[in-house]
């Protein structure tokens, strides 16, 4: 009745070509952290996934858990999200789409491309281009119930 998880079981063929694929080394550690954030898509910040690991039983610091999601973001594993000062979250979905955010949990929700449309932008500066959108729609509970 053991419940600790091991990388064998937590890890399948697919997290580790996806890291191998992006030029990540596999490491037990970097395998068990991107097992977590992968198997769905999904919004998690390092604190969520140190939690996570403690509770299988694995021995790590919230830096190393942070220094990681920043090498899989560096590498295109994942998508680094910056919607708020105070927290990373970190987005398993790396293809173009935009945010909800409920202002009091801090939790994502994705919001297809094609759900949104933007009637005007403004110019870019003389010599720029735009080279993305980051949306975030922010949610609060209505008042009324
Ligand atoms: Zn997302």
């Amino acid at each position: 009745m053991g419940t600790e998880i091991t990388v064998s079981q937590a890890a399948s063929p697919v997290v580790v070509s996806r890291l191998s694929a992006c030029g990540i080394r596999v490491t037990e550690q970097r395998l068990r952290i991107a097992s977590i954030l992968l198997c769905a898509p999904q919004h998690m910040s390092a604190e969520q996934i140190t939690e996570r690991l403690r509770r299988e039983g694995a021995r790590v610091s919230k830096a190393t858990v942070y220094n990681t999601l920043n090498l899989f973001a560096a590498h295109g594993l994942i998508r680094q999200l910056s919607v708020d000062g105070d927290c990373a979250w970190f987005d398993s979905n790396i293809g173009p789409h935009y945010h909800f955010q409920d202002e009091h949990t801090g939790a994502l929700k994705d919001v297809e491309l094609s759900d949104v449309q933007f009637s005007r932008l403004p110019e870019p500066p003389e010599g720029m281009e735009v080279a993305g959108i980051d949306l975030v729609i922010r949610l609060r509970r209505r008042s009324n119930g």
